[in-house]
């Protein structure tokens, strides 16, 4: 049996009822196989054996009180991955599906996206089952607070920094931050995704959209294309989704659909974004509520949307939106190009067939990489305690996104396996951390 196998054999049982852990652990060792298995270096220093086991797993109790009085509990998690080329990085989900076993996925992935990034962060990921959604602004600080009350023993700007993801948005970090400063007596760098009065980076809320958006853009021209004039369909409509959107429609394309978890809108002319952002950035409510802004945009309830006629799919809500039915459905429909906003949208399937019909397809460590990358850039400001303008970090974030696509382009050719980016992005991900763990010895 060889290394790769062997390694993944012993993942999967040594980490029974881990399903999304098991479903990245075999995407990476499967497709990093060629490459892992002709270099015996690797299976001597025990690199994936190591990689694939998190350096730490925090599991905690979060208490916390109610409107009504009444204590609850949910736990709370940070897997603190791999630092072998720098200081954790990586979101905070709260979501009533978060368990041990999404957490180690996303940790896992965020290992090699922050490799692809080119700057020094290495992998982790946090969150709790909590649910944000129709709680007071009150019962979220006091659950923010107790969460943070235990997180802040284990992180620290140069340790641990952790961001936003699913339901943790400005108002999540600043009631953590706020925890955080009043508990270790220190300002700083030790969360990302800040507001611009207390220290955040200009470009931060937009960057993963936006990051998508250039990454995509940069594989379409390599391919003789461009976002001009095509139609686009992007799933859910928070952070990710709408900057995504923001920014293809800059680039010229008409996004026609958006959803949520209760279900999507379809809107011909092209979505009028400035009322999305009025229903969930301001109203917090449901993407339903679209029609009462354009009476001509169809509402339909659960999931379908990607049976919508499309050129370029963007799936930004959560991971295996998208299964294999889904992306048949999409390549008849012509989808030439696929970006995954979101991590693991994608089933394992759903993959394949994308990889089979030749549509141009970025995995999400690549192709949402620019969300985390301008973290990195929020980080470097806050040491030098300055603050750079828009156009700035805009700039610097585009070039990231290029430099990404330019190694996980150069990484598939060198493995004979052109326009594979998963099979691209794995290897270039995966070689500099394994180099630097080669580098510092059995740690
Ligand atoms: P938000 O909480 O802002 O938005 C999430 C969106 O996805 C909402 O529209 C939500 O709908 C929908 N959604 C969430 N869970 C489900 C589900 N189980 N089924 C259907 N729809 C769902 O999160 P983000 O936009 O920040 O994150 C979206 C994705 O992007 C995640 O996979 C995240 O890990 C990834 N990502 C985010 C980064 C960031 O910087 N924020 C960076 C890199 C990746 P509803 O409101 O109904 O729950």
């Amino acid at each position: 049996m060889s290394y790769t196998a062997k390694v993944l054999e012993r993942a999967i049982k040594n980490n029974p009822n881990e399903p999304e852990f098991h479903q990245a652990v075999t995407e990476i060792l499967t497709t990093l196989a060629p490459y892992a298995d002709s270099r015996p270096q690797y299976e001597k220093a025990g690199i994936l054996e190591r990689l694939v086991e998190p350096e730490r797993v925090i599991m905690f109790r979060v208490p916390w009180v109610d409107d009504n009085g009444m204590t609850r509990v949910n736990k709370g998690y940070r897997v603190q991955f791999s630092s072998v080329i720098g200081p954790y990085k990586g979101g905070l989900r709260f979501h009533p599906s978060v368990s041990l076993s999404i957490i180690k996925f996303l940790g896992f992935e965020q290992i090699f996206k922050n490799s692809l990034t080119g700057q020094p962060i290495g992998g982790g990921k946090g969150g709790s089952d909590f649910d944000p959604k129709g709680k007071s602004d009150r019962e979220v600080m006091a659950f923010c607070q107790s969460f943070m009350t235990e997180l802040c023993r284990h992180i620290g700007a140069d340790t641990d920094v952790p961001a936003g993801d699913i339901g943790v948005g400005a108002r999540e970090i600043g009631f953590l931050y706020g925890q955080y400063r009043r508990l270790a007596n220190t300002v700083g760098g030790v969360l990302t995704g800040k507001g611009l009065s207390y220290g955040g980076s200009l470009v931060r809320t937009e960057a993963t959209g936006y990051g998508l958006v250039y990454l995509m853009d940069e594989m379409l021209r390599r391919h003789n294309k461009t976002f001009e004039g095509k139609t686009v369909v992007i799933s859910g409509s928070g952070n990710v989704a709408i900057y995504a959107a923001q920014k293809a429609g800059e680039l010229g394309a008409k996004v026609v659909a958006l959803s949520d978890s209760g279900g999507y809108i379809y809107d011909a002319e092209g979505i009028d974004l400035d009322a999305v952002k009025e229903i969930k950035e301001v109203n917090r409510a449901r993407i339903g509520q679209y029609t009462n802004y354009r009476p001509n945009a169809v509402y339909t309830k659960g999931s379908g949307i990607w049976n919508i006629k499309c050129d370029i799919a963007l799936p930004c809500a959560t991971q295996n939106e998208l299964s294999e039915s889904d992306a048949e459905a999409l390549v008849k429909n012509g989808c030439i190009a696929v970006g995954e906003g979101a991590n693991m949208p994608s089933t394992l399937e759903a993959t394949e067939v994308f990889l089979r019909n030749k549509v141009l397809f970025a995995p999400g460590k690549a192709a949402n990489a620019g969300g985390v990358a301008t973290s990195a850039l929020e980080m470097s400001q806050n040491s030098m305690r300055m603050a750079w303008p828009f156009e700035e970090v805009d700039r610097k974030l585009k070039e990231i996104m290029v430099n990404i696509y330019n190694n996980i382009d150069e990484a598939a050719k060198e493995a004979g396996q052109e326009d594979n980016f998963v099979v691209g992005a794995n290897i270039a991900g995966f070689k500099k951390v394994a180099e630097a763990m080669l580098a510092q010895g059995v740690v």
